[in-house]
């Protein structure tokens, strides 16, 4: 029997999960309906209007990879981009830099490096925590854990626990868009979505918190949006480490997929607010400033959206399609409270570290 749109409108309303289905009907509701449903259901899972972000850097320690990836402007390609490797002193110098300004997380993330095996990691979670032991690593991905552990041999559980034991205390979830079909299209020698659920639990095994991302606009049909989605969701009902929900759209610029016409804003805000619709077992969803522009993220707050992510004092794989937004604490404050919201610095445990008043 079809639904009608009130009864699917009903069973948002009265907090009930929906399906695939239903997921994929919402991309044809009008924006403002779509937006006012995500943040009813924003306010059931998170009723305060706080709107947190932290300070921290991504420091990508090499952009050597063998996945050469078509949809990424970052990994060293032959008279193109110059490959580079960081030494232990530059990465420590960086990590300074983000200690004394105040911040308190970490993202070491590279690429797939033929000759990084599991010393080399564990040496870079050493080298780091050794001197920085206050500092939070939320580093590498799901993609450097299976590289590493099928370059050793070893199980992925094993490549983990051999990580948390340097110091190493969460992994972003780096997801892309967790489709087979599409992921041999745009990325064939990246993970499959086995191999990412199969990290997800490795890092639940062993005690860490992770986070799921989302790269759409790379050709593929809303029901594959949704596909992604539902993976995050089992996952998440079976683990629980998902601390945050994080969609941004593809930047085509510089990489081998140009013809792509990017994702507008309207797609935007509909992907965050059906993600905060369909994902009702992840609290947190960030908008994303980053590829989005600061003033889109904004509107992201009123319709689903409920974390600005982090400053970001360095980051350069999206700074490689060519987008130059930057922030910093003061105008985070100012976007988050003139969107009506109440602005909060915070750790990497989503708790709160300073208020504003
Ligand atoms: S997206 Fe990651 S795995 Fe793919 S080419 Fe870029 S750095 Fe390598």
């Amino acid at each position: 029997m079809t639904e009608t749109r009130s009864e699917l409108q009903d069973k948002i309303y009265g907090g009930k999960r929906i399906g695939i289905d239903e997921a994929v009907s919402l991309f044809s509701w009008d924006l403002i309906e779509l937006g006012k449903a995500a943040d009813f259901r924003r306010k059931l899972i998170q009723p305060s209007e706080e709107v947190g972000f932290i300070i921290d850097r991504i420091i990508n320690y090499t952009n050597v990879c063998e996945a050469m990836c078509d949809f990424c402007a970052f990994h060293a390609r032959a008279n193109r981009i110059e490959p580079y490797e960081l030494r232990e002193e530059e990465i420590l110098a960086k990590v300074g830099e983000l200690a004394e300004f105040g911040g308190t997380q970490v993202m070491l993330q590279g690429g797939l490096h033929p000759k990084y095996n599991l010393q080399r990691y564990v040496e870079l979670v050493k080298c780091v925590k050794s001197r920085f032991p206050g500092i939070v690593l939320h580093s590498f991905s799901p993609t450097e854990i299976v590289h590493i552990s099928k370059k050793e041999g070893l199980s992925i559980e094993d490549v983990v626990k051999a990580l948390v034991d340097a110091g190493l205390d969460s992994v972003p979830g780096a997801s892309d868009l967790l489709v087979d079909s599409v992921r041999q299209r745009v990325s064939p020698k990246k993970i499959s979505t086995e191999e990412w659920c199969q990290v997800m639990k490795a890092l639940h095994q062993n005690g860490l918190k992770s986070s799921a991302t989302m790269t759409y606009g790379m050709g593929e049909t809303d029901l594959q949006k949704i596909e992604h989605l539902e993976v995050i969701r089992k996952i998440q009902d079976q683990t629980g480490i998902i601390r945050a929900f994080i969609p941004w759209s593809f930047s085509p610029a510089n990489t081998k997929m140009e013809e792509i016409i990017p994702a507008t804003g309207v797609d935007y805000l509909k992907m965050v607010a059906i993600g905060r619709i369909f994902l009702d077992n992840v609290v947190y969803i960030q908008a994303g400033w980053l590829t989005e522009g600061l003033k889109l993220a904004q509107v992201a707050l009123t319709m689903g959206a409920n974390d600005m992510g982090g400053v970001l004092m360095e980051e350069v794989v999206v700074k490689a399609t060519g987008i130059k937004t930057r922030t910093n604490e003061g105008e985070l404050v100012d976007i988050i409270r003139n969107a009506g919201k109440i602005p909060i610095k915070r750790d990497s445990n989503y708790q709160l570290i300073k208020s504003f008043d």
